[in-house]
């Protein structure tokens, strides 16, 4: 009899794989909650493996919750650079101020309190209090619809709320109620290491003689979804304009993608944009008597989750600043580095000089 006989059959099956082949990862050398919040945060659309160093870098910043809540959203941000989704760190600022505030400072220790807080949702509300608290609430992530849809034979779409709270349900009742965190990380590694999206090692599994799918021979449509809605397009045509010294940024305020980011000023269309001149004039007063040399441009292609950005990157070179909008902020060139801009942009000064136009 092993340390988890109170549990169900599948359960303790899944505890005792788990045993062998926990993962050993930053996160998990203590259970506090702040480090489990950053961890199930990052790790909510990135791999492991690019959201490791991150969470380094975030918590030698930031080693507490009130150090995240006492910085500005804009150095947050700036550490954030590079793994997309910022509404996941500004969210995130966001309830650190919420727990500073609301909360002494000590982070909440059920599921109700968790949820409530901004960005915490079912899945993190129910990692949190389950490995930091012990309380008994399962997680299901794409890991979990994975496994259980197989395991069971579930053909109920995973991407449908009858779905969500079919699967909630089975993995409520799977659930060890004396090591529920135990069990959390079990199912999640279970997902992502044995029973993958496209390379299942059913020869291994411990559940391979009761598994429907692998009986079947069909554990590849498993599990079942409704089709994708098609990506919408959007074009962009980006100015990088210069005076040698400085550039001209400006940070996206409206709510849609990279809110609170900083970008090169910008015009947006619904179809191909061609960077004609009355567009360039939309941020800079030239007459005549202006020198403006306008460079070659270049064309880069983005795709997020629902969208596929189609960026034009315009170096403009001018011989005075004052003929510049005074809608857009001056900075060095450099100290362009020093803001938190989208990745795409990230990219296209990576592998372009746009700033080293000479009139
Ligand atoms: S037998 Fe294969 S499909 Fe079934 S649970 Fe195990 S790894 Fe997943």
């Amino acid at each position: 009899m092993n340390s988890y006989s109170s549990s169900s059959d599948t359960t303790k099956a899944l505890l005792n794989w788990y045993t062998t082949h926990r993962r050993a990862l930053p996160w998990r050398e203590s259970n506090d909650p702040y480090r489990v919040w950053i961890s199930e945060i990052i790790l909510q659309q990135t791999r492991i493996e690019q959201g490791i160093p991150y969470y380094y870098k975030i918590l030698n910043r930031f080693p507490d919750v009130q150090s995240m809540a006492n910085a500005p959203l804009d150095e947050l941000l700036k550490l954030w650079q590079g793994l997309g989704y910022y509404s996941r760190a500004r969210n995130m600022h966001f309830a650190a101020c919420q727990i500073v505030n609301e909360y002494e400072g000590l982070f909440p220790s059920s599921y109700e309190n968790l949820i409530g807080l901004k960005g915490i949702g079912e899945y993190t509300a129910a990692a949190i209090s389950s490995i930091s608290f012990g309380e008994a609430k399962a997680v299901v992530d794409g890991n979990v619809f994975r496994f259980l849809s197989r395991f069971f034979g579930l053909q109920t779409p995973i991407n449908t709320t009858e779905g969500k709270k079919q699967f909630t349900q089975i993995a409520q009742k799977l659930i060890d109620p004396i090591h529920p965190g135990d069990y959390n990380q079990a199912i999640m590694d279970f997902g992502s290491i044995q029973c993958t999206p496209s390379g299942p090692d059913c020869q291994t599994c411990p559940f391979s003689v009761n598994c429907f799918a692998y009986s079947q021979g069909v554990v590849q449509k498993y599990p079942y979804k409704l089709p994708a809605k098609e990506k919408q397009d959007r074009y962009f045509l980006y100015f990088c304009i210069t005076d040698g010294i400085s550039t001209w940024i400006q940070q996206r305020k409206n709510r849609d993608i990279w809110q609170d980011l900083w970008e090169f000023p910008l015009v947006e269309e619904t179809s191909p944009i061609q960077p004609e001149k009355h567009f360039i004039n939309k941020y800079l007063n030239a007459d005549s008597d202006t020198k403006v040399l306008i460079g070659k441009p270049t064309h880069v292609k983005h795709v997020l989750s629902h969208r596929v950005i189609h960026a034009t990157f315009l170096p403009i070179r001018i011989d005075t600043s004052s003929i510049v909008s005074g809608s857009l902020q001056k900075i060095p060139l450099t100290e362009l580095n020093k803001f938190a801009i989208p990745r795409l942009i990230e990219r296209y000064l990576t592998n372009h000089a746009p700033f080293n136009l000479i009139l």
